[in-house]
């Protein structure tokens, strides 16, 4: 009897709640070291050993970028169809009430209003926990939802992806989603607001291939895995050894696919910076209001390149001159200290 209930016991995952001890530590995917979950989430989900950028929950991903009680969610009254009464392992439409349950929310997307260090901006988060992000109708049209609303808000678009690609439950209809995301920026580019794609990890299939990588600027987090097909399925094509960091942020930041690889740490800031000067700049060309075409000239990114170095170049300067001032209060605090050599 004692035996049975041993092998009925449920087994302790990963997803446990907190309270459990299996779920009170971790292993780092990218050290394999075990940390303190509580420390992970103060992280930001960082690896605090080695750096290593663990998926981020879509809430905390939200709660991160927005100043404090400025989002104002705009999805969720899109719910997703089974057009095609899709059938392959379940039903689609079981795995959809599932995987609700367990987000409580409708599909693989939020978006909404908020503030980025005080600049107004439209937010589109993908939730890879929700049947890995993929892209169906609903994440097609929210996302078109957004840059139109963000287009007559006057709000700069961000979004952040992190999805498997296009819903193939969804069949055609997933795979038009990529036209009608390419189009609803258009609302954007025609109102000069600028739209900016983060990619996380992992971006890849039919949003890689549609809006993620449509951004004015398109950046990363470190080590995330953007492609259209995996690594796998290249290397059996071509069956050939791939160079080491494929289709990793850094190797394509070098390729000159990605314009910038940014750390979790400082994402909201370097964002917050990046959509001033997009706007600014943006701005003050727009002379008679009308809507032209948004255009990042070599002239404009040069500028732009320009005053992030000047700006990196103060702040350098700043902490030289924070220091030397720290050094000199030393002094003159303890005049008879003996010199170190
Ligand atoms: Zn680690």
């Amino acid at each position: 009897m004692a035996l049975e209930r041993w092998f009925r016991r449920k087994r302790p995952t990963r997803g446990d709640d907190e309270v459990s001890p299996a779920g009170l530590w971790l292993k780092c995917a990218g050290c394999m070291a075990q940390i303190y979950r509580k420390d992970l989430i103060a992280n930001l989900y960082v690896c605090p050993e080695c750096a290593h950028h663990e998926r981020m929950p879509v809430d905390a991903r939200v709660a991160m970028l927005a100043d404090e009680g400025t989002f104002e969610l705009w999805s969720g009254r899109v719910t997703p169809t089974d057009a095609l009464e899709f059938v392959d392992t379940e039903p689609y439409v079981e795995r959809l009430v599932a995987v609700q349950q367990k987000t409580e929310r409708p599909d693989a997307i939020i978006t909404g209003a908020a503030e980025l260090d005080g600049v107004p901006v439209a937010l589109a988060v993908m939730d890879f926990s929700f049947l890995g992000g993929s892209m169906g109708s609903v994440v097609g049209e929210e996302i078109a939802r957004a840059a139109e609303r963000a287009a007559a808000e006057s709000r700069s678009l961000i979004s952040i992806a992190a999805s498997g690609g296009a819903r193939m439950q969804e069949g055609a209809l997933s795979l038009m989603q990529m036209a009608k995301t390419t189009v609803a920026l258009e609302a954007l580019s025609e109102r000069r607001l600028p739209f900016i794609s983060v990619l996380t990890d992992p971006t890849t299939g039919g949003v890689t291939a549609s809006f993620a990588t449509l951004g004015d600027l398109v950046v990363a987090e470190p080590g995330a895995l953007i492609c259209f097909a995996g690594p796998r399925v290249i290397q059996q094509t071509i069956k050939q050894d791939l160079p080491e960091g494929f289709q990793r942020s850094e190797f394509l930041l070098g390729k000159g696919m990605l314009d910038d690889v940014i750390p979790r740490g400082v994402l909201k800031a370097r964002l917050a910076v990046l959509v001033r000067l997009l706007r600014a700049g943006l701005d003050g060309t727009a002379d008679d209001g009308a809507a032209a075409p948004l255009r990042l000239t070599t002239e404009s990114i040069t500028t732009i390149a320009d005053e992030l170095d000047e700006s990196a170049a103060t702040s350098a300067a700043d902490d030289a001159d924070e220091a030397a001032a720290a050094e000199d209060r030393e002094r003159e605090e303890a005049p008879n200290r003996a010199t170190p050599v």
